[in-house]
Parts: C-alpha cells; sequence; structure tokens
C-alpha cells in the first residue's frame, strides 16, 4: 500500500469520493443553467423573426427595406438589458437587402444555405468577422405558397457564456473547497477512532521478554479495542506459561545432568591415575576429561541463567571486596593462561555490594575470554578505579578484537562470532552471565573493540554507602 497510515488512505479517499460527487453534480448543474438559458434565448429569437415575418407579409408593396428599418429599432428598444438583437434580410433569391444604421455583424449566408430552410426555422451559432460569438435563427417569410424573403435574427451569446464562466468558477472553487474539508474531516476523524490503537501499540511494546506478567488495561473506551486488548492478554499468559515452561524444563534438564557429568569427569580423572595406561588410551580419556568439562561447564552456566530468567535467583547483597576478587580471579586465569602475560595496571580499593560468588563469574568470565581471545605472547591489563560512587573495572586485552556488528550481539544467549566459532572453545553464554549479574546488581557494561586491535571491556557496579552494609534484594 502507498500510503504511510490508515489516516491518510481514509483522508484521501473521502476527498476523491466528495470530489467526485461533487463534480458530477457540477457537471448537470452547469449544463441544466446552460440549456436553460439558450432555449430561453432561442425563444426570444423565434418570437422576434415571427413578428418582422408578420410585419414582412403586411408591408408587401411598401418600401421593405425603411419598414424593416423601423421595426428593427423599435425591436431594439424593446430588448431589456441591452441585448441587442441583429436582423438581416434577404430577397426571396438569396441576395442580402442592405438596412440603414449600424451595419449587422451576422455573416452573409449563401443561397445554398437559404434554400435549404423550409418551414421549420433554423438555429445556428456561428462567430462574425470580428470574433463575436453569435446566435442565429434563420426563417423563410411566407405568403401563402410564395416565398418573400429570408430573415436572419441574432443574438450575442457573450452574456450567456459569461454567467456560465462565473459558474462554473463558483463550482470548481466549491469543489476543491469541499474535497479539502472532507480530507481534514476525515483525518482528524480518523484519527480520533485510531486514537486508542495507538495507545494499545504503545503500552504492547512496553512489555518485554522479562516482563512477560504484565497485562494491557482492559478498559481503552473502545468495544473493539477493549476486545484486542483482552486477546492480547490471553495471548500473553500463554507466551509467558510456554516461557516458564521452557525456563524449567532448561533448570531441570541442567540439573539433572550435571551430577552423572560430575561423576563421568571423576571416574575418567580416576583412570588417568594408572601409570601403567597405554599412551593411546591417556590421550583419549585426557581429550574425554576435556570434553566432560566443558559439557559440565555449559550445563553450570545454562542452569545459572534459567535460574535468573525465572527470578528464582535470591542472590545475596553483602559488601564485597572487588579489588580482592579482581586479585583472585587473575591468579586463578594465569594458572590455565601461561602463555598470555596478565597484570594491573590501576589498583584502587572498592567495595560493592553483591553477590561474591556472581561477581567472581564475572571477572572470571571477562578474563577467561580475555585471554581466550589473545594469541600467545599476548598481553591483558586489569584496572580497578574508585570514581564518585562508582567501582569500575576494566579489563583490556591485545587480542583479535570484535567488528561493530559482532559487539552488538556478543551479549544474547549462544552468540559466537564467525572467526571464534572455528579457533576458539566457547559456548556464547558467558557474556549473557557477565550482562544479566551485573545488571541485577545495578551496574552497566561497555565494550570498545577493534578487529585485529584488541578488546576492552568495563564494568561499572555502585560502590557501598560509606563501605557500609547494604541489605539490598536483587530485583
Ligand atoms: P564464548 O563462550 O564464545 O566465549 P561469550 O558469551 O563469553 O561466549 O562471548 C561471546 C562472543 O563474544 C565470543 O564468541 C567472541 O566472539 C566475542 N568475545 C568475547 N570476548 C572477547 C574478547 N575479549 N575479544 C574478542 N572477542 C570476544
Amino acid at each position: 500500500m502507498i500510503f504511510p497510515s490508515i489516516r491518510s488512505f481514509l483522508a484521501f479517499t473521502n476527498t476523491v469520493v466528495v470530489i467526485l460527487i461533487m463534480s458530477i453534480l457540477g457537471l448537470g448543474i452547469q449544463s441544466l443553467v446552460g440549456n436553460r438559458l439558450h432555449s430561453n434565448l432561442d425563444q426570444d429569437l423565434k418570437q422576434q423573426a415571427s413578428t418582422i415575418s408578420s410585419y414582412i407579409v403586411q408591408n408587401m408593396d411598401a418600401d421593405l427595406s425603411a419598414s424593416i428599418n423601423r421595426l428593427v429599432i423599435g425591436l431594439n428598444v424593446a430588448n431589456s438589458g441591452g441585448n441587442v438583437t441583429y436582423v438581416q434580410l434577404y430577397t426571396s433569391s438569396g441576395t442580402p437587402i442592405p438596412l440603414s444604421g449600424t451595419p449587422s455583424p451576422i455573416p452573409v449566408a449563401s443561397s445554398k444555405q437559404l434554400h435549404a430552410v423550409n418551414g421549420t426555422p433554423v438555429h445556428s451559432n456561428v462567430t462574425s468577422s470580428k470574433g463575436i460569438e453569435l446566435r442565429v435563427l434563420t426563417e423563410k417569410v411566407m405568403y401563402h405558397d410564395q416565398t418573400l424573403a429570408y430573415v436572419q435574427v441574432a443574438r450575442d451569446l457573450q452574456p450567456i457564456n459569461e454567467i456560465l464562466a462565473q459558474l462554473r468558477q463558483t463550482l470548481i472553487t466549491g469543489i476543491i473547497l469541499a474535497g479539502a474539508i472532507a480530507g481534514a474531516f476525515s483525518y482528524a476523524l480518523a484519527w480520533q477512532a485510531l486514537k486508542p490503537f495507538s495507545e494499545i501499540v504503545s503500552d504492547a511494546e512496553m512489555i518485554g521478554v522479562d516482563d512477560l506478567g504484565r497485562r494491557l488495561p482492559a478498559n481503552y473506551g473502545v468495544e473493539e479495542v477493549g476486545k484486542l486488548a483482552s486477546s492480547f492478554n490471553s495471548l500473553l499468559e500463554r507466551l509467558q506459561q510456554a516461557f516458564n515452561l521452557q525456563r524449567r524444563f532448561v533448570a531441570d534438564a541442567s540439573h539433572e545432568l550435571r551430577t552423572p557429568l560430575t561423576s563421568i569427569r571423576g571416574n575418567i580423572d580416576v583412570m588417568l591415575l594408572d601409570p601403567d595406561l597405554p599412551p593411546y588410551l591417556r590421550d583419549s580419556l585426557q581429550n574425554l576429561s576435556g570434553e566432560a568439562g566443558r559439557l559440565s561447564r555449559l550445563v553450570t552456566n545454562l542452569l545459572l541463567l534459567a535460574r535468573a530468567e525465572s527470578g528464582q535467583y535470591a542472590a545475596l547483597q553483602k559488601p564485597v571486596d572487588l579489588h580482592g576478587l579482581v586479585l583472585e580471579a587473575i591468579m586463578q586465569i594465569r594458572a590455565t593462561a601461561p602463555a598470555v602475560h596478565i597484570g594491573m595496571r590501576h589498583e584502587d580499593q572498592v567495595t560493592v555490594a553483591g553477590d561474591s560468588d556472581l561477581l567472581r563469574q564475572v571477572l572470571l568470565n571477562l578474563l577467561d575470554n580475555a585471554v581466550k581471545y589473545t594469541p600467545r605472547g599476548g598481553e591483558v591489563r586489569v584496572g580497578v578505579y574508585k570514581e564518585d560512587s562508582w567501582a569500575k573495572v576494566e579489563i583490556q586485552d591485545t587480542g583479535i578484537g570484535m567488528s561493530p556488528e559482532d559487539m552488538e550481539q556478543i551479549f544474547d544467549r549462544f552468540f559466537r562470532s564467525e572467526r571464534t566459532r572455528q579457533e576458539a572453545i566457547g559456548s556464547g553464554l558467558g557474556l549473557s552471565i557477565v550482562y544479566w549479574v551485573i545488571t541485577a546488581h545495578h551496574g552497566r557494561i561497555t565494550v570498545d573493540s577493534k578487529p585485529g586491535q584488541g578488546s576492552l571491556f568495563t564494568v561499572w557496579l555502585p560502590l557501598v554507602p560509606n563501605e557500609r552494609t547494604a541489605f539490598l534484594t536483587i530485583a
């Protein structure tokens, strides 16, 4: 559809319909008035022609030309509104009879044209040599069976044309005005009628995936919109149930998988303790142990996210020494990635209110990514800062970096960039967990990166006011 909105569509169609109806009506009025004026004129001409004919019959022997002149002057004086009637006489053979006074503007008719006139007078429109449009009536003057003369009477069509032009002008202005009024009125009416729909749209847009418990108001003042709201609400209800079911399933499945996975890993590790293991078996078992470890981490992350999303996770809010937590996390990651140098860039003592296990997980995930996506010999620099009422942790690496398109998606679940998908081990859940934990702690995270030039992750968390214990509850 070429219209940007229903409002403009309704306004346009109503305008077109009104203009169409008004135009048909206008054409009707115009032709009615035109016909009426022309038939009145023809009537006048007919009357005057018959007066002249009777006069000619009565004055058959006199000087016809002089008598007719007198008659014409009399006729002109009798005409109201200054409408001059022009007269032209012809002999029975078709020769024009000169009349005194102003020469007649009626173009001289040929004898062939005159002879074509029989019992009934002939009306025609002609233009004089001076460009005057004339309505002409030609009549044959008879006495018994004898043709005495031909008479032509004519009137200027200008006054009628002027009236018709004025009428046309008025009708066109009226049509345009009516169209504009109809358009504006329909637009306003449609706007008013569709307002509740706009309201319902903006209300519905406010409901996000994490907000499925919210419902639309039942009353929008319009019955149809009320029905729409209630169907939308029942759809939300079903959606919420489906989401809850899916979260519960993920949480349950992850929970059930955790125990057997731990046992598998434990058994493999025990088997690896055997010094007599053939090398090919040792390789396979080590491989298995690595894969089981990866699976176990994935399941733990899934469980954490599922619980977080279902709102089951009641994280503790205790004072956490963030600086100490950063040092611990660095030690832990250093042990797993000796090929990348990890160092501190700045160290402020900061305490935040939160759950130390979850915050440790955040730091581990970020540091793990930093070393994972930094080639051998690269560097990771960490800074802990106190800025106003915020604690800030910066983790900068000299690794592969990211494209702007990737940066927009890295906090989405299971997102892994094309490149990292092939090279490094991961699940795509680490940053989703980071994002959730930080948001739950009323903090924020930003990322700055360029392909090939490393990445900088910055985490902001609110400081404990006066470093006192805060008993907040994570929303
Ligand atoms: P993964 O398990 O794949 O590391 P994450 O959620 O932790 O999952 O990260 C998502 C994606 O973000 C990664 O696959 C990677 O493409 C990108 N990424 C995260 N951290 C970095 C980093 N420090 N340098 C480059 N890319 C990164």
